[in-house]
Formats: C-alpha cells, structure tokens, sequence
C-alpha cells in the first residue's frame, strides 16, 4: 500500500502543481479551487489515504457504490478522525434519493425540477437541508443529463424556492477528448450562466460552486473559475 501511496501523492503533487500555474494564468488563488475525489474506479485501501493527503471531499457517481463505500470506511474515517464528505456527481433517480441522502453532504447532478422536488420532500423527512448544484448541458451536442441552458435560469429560481435544499451552485460535463482546449466553451457557457444568477441574486450568498473540469480538463476548467473539479483517473493512474 505503501507504494500506492505514494503513487497518489506524487499524482496529487502534479494536480496541485497545474492547478497553482492555472491560477496564476488566470489570476485566481489556489485555495478557491477544491479537488473532489471520485473514487469509483478504485477500492478501499486506497481511498484510506486520501484524507491523509489532504483530500476529504469524495465523490461516487453511482448510488449503490456511494451507500457501499459511505458505510464501508465511516467507521475508518470516524477512528482516525478524517472529516470526509461524500458528494454524488453521477445521474441521479427519484427513486434512489432516498437512500442517497443517508450518506452525500453534495449533490452536482440534478437536472430536473422534479428531482429538485424530491431531494426537498425526502430531506423535510429527515430534517436535511442538502447542498446541490444545478447540472446543465453546457456542450453543443448530445449529452445524456443536465438540463438545457436556456431552462437554467428559471429551473434555478424555482430551486431557490424548496427550504430543505440549498442551490450552491452550477455543474457541467464537457465532452471527453483527447485535446482539453474543447472542452472550454462549454466551460465559458457554465460560467457566463453563473455571473448572470449571481447578477439576478439568484441563489444569494451561497451560491458560489462552479463543478466542472475532470482528469482531462481540469487546467482549462480552473483557467474558466472551477471551484470543484471532479478527478478521478489523474489522481489514481
Ligand atoms: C468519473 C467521473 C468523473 C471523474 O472522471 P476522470 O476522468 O476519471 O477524472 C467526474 N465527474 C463525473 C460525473 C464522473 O462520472
């Protein structure tokens, strides 16, 4: 294990590295930029070690494997006295919120007034006010989730409205190449979207996440004011 560590460490050290030379092109600081983990590739043992390299914000993209792992390493997590968080990242069900508020703080994917309706409804159950982010289709071309952006606005506002969420902030998936620069437009789509909410005080003082940039893209993404990138693969290859 102890080679894997360090195989992580050293990842995390480049990230780290890209991420300060991103911000310093665009005038950013480092400490606005968050990494989220996204373990799904990998097993327990390895997530173990992030929060003692520094990373206590992880992620799933599946709802089953984000139950299992939250279960598996609380008791770990709780004895060595890492506060983690889990984030869900993937798709998300009405069916499957239920269980997904038993162990994400964040949710990025939702995409749907009614999925919005049903985190509310299932959180005034428990007494939870859930941290989302609103998921858009930022891409010009066929994407699976996130809603249209000229739907963001209003989907937004109605948000907004549910006491037992809190919009916190915007999430998109670029499309995966193998040259980083495409996916930049999308990224300049997320945020022109986002400082036009901010400009209408939609959301107010919390809503100040922008969650887009993975293993690919995260340096163009933070050079366009990601404040969570989502990585899997570059921290764990
Ligand atoms: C897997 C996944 C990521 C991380 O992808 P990598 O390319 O491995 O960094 C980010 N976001 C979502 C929604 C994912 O499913």
């Amino acid at each position: 294990m102890s080679a894997e560590r360090a195989r992580i460490a050293r990842n995390l050290a480049r990230i780290r590295q890209d991420i300060a030379d991103a911000c310093a092109r665009a005038g950013r600081r480092p400490e606005d930029v968050t990494i989220v983990a996204v373990t799904k590739s990998v097993g327990a043992d390895r997530i173990k070690v992030l929060p003692e390299l520094g990373l206590t914000e992880l992620a799933e993209s599946r709802v089953q494997q984000l139950c299992q792992r939250a279960e598996e390493l609380t008791g770990h997590f709780q004895k060595v006295g890492a506060a983690v968080r889990w984030h869900m990242v993937g798709h998300l069900q009405r069916n499957k919120v239920k269980q997904v508020l038993e162990h994400a703080k964040v949710i990025h994917s939702v995409d749907s007034l009614r999925l919005a309706e049903e985190i509310n409804v299932q959180g005034q159950k428990e007494g939870l006010v859930t941290d989302v982010l609103l998921q858009v289709n930022c891409s010009r071309e066929e994407q699976k989730f996130g809603c249209a952006m000229g739907a963001a606005m209003h989907l937004a506002e109605l948000m907004c409205t549910l006491r037992n969420i809190r919009l916190v902030g915007l999430m998109t998936m670029a499309a995966q190449g193998p040259d980083a620069e495409a996916a930049r437009p999308a990224f300049v789509r997320l945020r022109e979207l986002f400082e036009e909410m901010r400009h209408a005080a939609i959301g107010g003082e919390a809503m100040r996440h922008l969650s887009m940039g993975m293993s690919q893209d995260y340096s163009v993404a933070v050079e366009e004011g990601a404040t969570l990138l989502r990585i899997g693969t570059a921290l764990f290859q």
